[in-house]
């Protein structure tokens, strides 16, 4: 915890699926560091990468995973552009409730994006499964590509 940073508590959803106790859409995983899709996608395509060590957010981060987070950053983002064959990306990270952020381990979204389509709303609704394991599927042949 730092001086404006809340403790960290190993409850939040992505502290479980890191534990392996609920399910993800895993697209990548190293030693420091895990991506997945986002389960209420604000685009085709969209993951999510956070670190494995415990994180509310950027402010309590090690600089050390934060450098992690970033190299997986950018090697996932080239295959989420590469499979979806996107025009750009957009990458994103909430802090706090006030910040716009709702689950409390530090994670970065990145959505792939087509010229003159719009995000959808965030939390907007939950992705079928069955097309969110075929978006993860996508993204690691073009991780091994
Ligand atoms: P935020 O904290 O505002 O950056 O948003 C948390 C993000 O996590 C949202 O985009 C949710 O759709 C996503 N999310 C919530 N639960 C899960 C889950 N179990 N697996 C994957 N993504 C999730």
């Amino acid at each position: 915890m730092t001086a404006d940073t809340p403790a960290y508590d190993p409850g939040n959803i992505f502290a479980k699926i890191l534990r392996g106790e609920i399910p993800a859409q895993t697209v990548y995983e190293d030693a420091d560091t895990l991506a997945f899709m986002d389960v209420m996608p604000q685009g085709e395509g969209h993951t999510l990468v956070i670190p494995k060590a415990p994180a509310r957010g950027l402010l309590d981060a090690d600089p050390a995973s934060l450098a992690a987070v970033t190299a997986t950053l950018q090697r996932v983002g080239r295959a989420v552009k590469a499979a979806f064959d996107a025009d750009g990306l957009t990458v994103f990270q909430y802090n706090e409730p006030a910040g716009g952020q709702t689950v409390f381990h530090l994670h970065f979204h990145i959505v792939p994006r087509r010229e003159g389509v719009p995000l959808k709303r965030h939390e907007g609704g939950m992705a079928d499964p069955e097309v969110l394991a075929k978006h993860a599927a996508r993204i690691r042949a073009a991780l091994e590509a």
